[in-house]
């Protein structure tokens, strides 16, 4: 006897795991695409084949990847849509983790993980590249009081609402991470400290002008945040440790918190040139000077 009711859509029951990728097994050997080579042998004798299934995939843009992979152990097998339901629905659970993993339930933005790995991977770059690795720690300020008069959900939706201003500031390569709490990062990859502090001050300008939803009887004027920054840089003049780099931008977070909040601060930057010399250093000062009092 049927457990659905006339009037519900009857779902094909999904075909067991196995069967499917036995008939992908077969899909594959009979495009002439699986060739067994000697070199991809397990050490148990048989082949491993590793896919993904991109549902969607236009026959063109198939092309395109194809041609854009042709030198790498890759193969592409058109598949018709929801050929195969169960290695989808597998496939699908397996990204959902995979993001869970990386990001933060809230807001979305990169967990403290992610950050970590991401910025050993960026100070080696920038010591190779010499290109300037930017880092800044944002922390709302006073976020305590939000969640006191507010309430804890409307804290969450300013948690939120920052994470988005962060998101729509940052460039591609940037990435925009929680830390914790209401606490942020910005890794900011081929930056100088000038770029860097044009763009923080562009995301704590648009902080300043967030209007949050507040219960009715809050004044407007406490319906708005600040953020403090701290800003450091690496140009990968020497070797510095991903936490050293952290300390510094956290030092400076301190700082701008010591001096009233709603500020940068800018670490010192230590990680100078060896072509600077001393002497250059003063004269650059002494330009910087000049061109300032004559400017003014
Ligand atoms: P400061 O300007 O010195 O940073 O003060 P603050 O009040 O922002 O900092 P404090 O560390 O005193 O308080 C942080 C608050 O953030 C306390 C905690 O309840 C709140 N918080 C942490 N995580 C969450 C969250 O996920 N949601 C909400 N709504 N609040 C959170
Ligand atoms: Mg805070
Ligand atoms: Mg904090």
């Amino acid at each position: 006897m049927s457990k659905t009711s006339p009037s519900s859509i009857p779902v094909p029951p999904l075909p067991d795991l196995r069967t499917e990728l036995d008939a992908l097994k077969a899909d594959l050997a009979s495009s002439g695409l699986c060739v067994p080579s000697p070199e991809r042998h397990h050490g148990d004798g048989s082949n491993a084949v590793l896919f993904r299934l991109l549902p969607g995939l236009s026959p063109e843009y198939q092309s395109k990847l194809e041609s854009m992979l042709r030198q790498m152990p890759w193969m592409l097998l058109p598949l018709q849509d929801d050929a195969y339901p169960a290695l989808r629905r597998l496939q699908d659970k397996i990204d959902e983790l995979a993001h869970a993993v990386e990001h933060d339930d809230l807001t979305g933005l990169a967990r403290r993980a992610v950050f970590e790995q991401a910025l050993d991977t960026e100070m080696e770059r920038a010591k190779r590249s010499g290109r300037s690795l930017s880092l800044a720690i944002l922390d709302i300020d006073d976020f305590k009081r939000v969640n006191d008069i507010c309430g804890h959900v409307h804290g969450d939706h300013v948690l939120c609402s920052v994470a988005e201003i962060l998101r729509r500031n940052i460039r591609r390569a940037d990435l925009a991470v929680r830390l914790g709490g209401e606490e942020f990062a910005l890794l900011m990859p081929a930056t100088t400290q000038t770029s860097a502090v044009f763009l923080l001050e562009r995301i704590m300008n648009a902080v300043r002008e967030l209007r949050f939803d507040c219960p009715e009887h809050i004044a407007a004027d406490q319906a708005q945040v600040t953020v403090s920054a701290g800003l450091a840089c690496y140009k990968g003049f020497r070797d510095m440790l991903p936490l050293e780099l952290i300390e510094q931008a956290d030092q400076a977070l301190y700082r701008a918190k010591r001096a009233g909040k709603n500020r940068l601060e800018k670490a010192p930057l230590r990680d100078i040139s060896p072509e600077l010399s001393p002497r250059t250093l003063v004269e650059s000062a002494e330009k910087n000077f000049l061109f300032q009092g004559l400017a003014t």
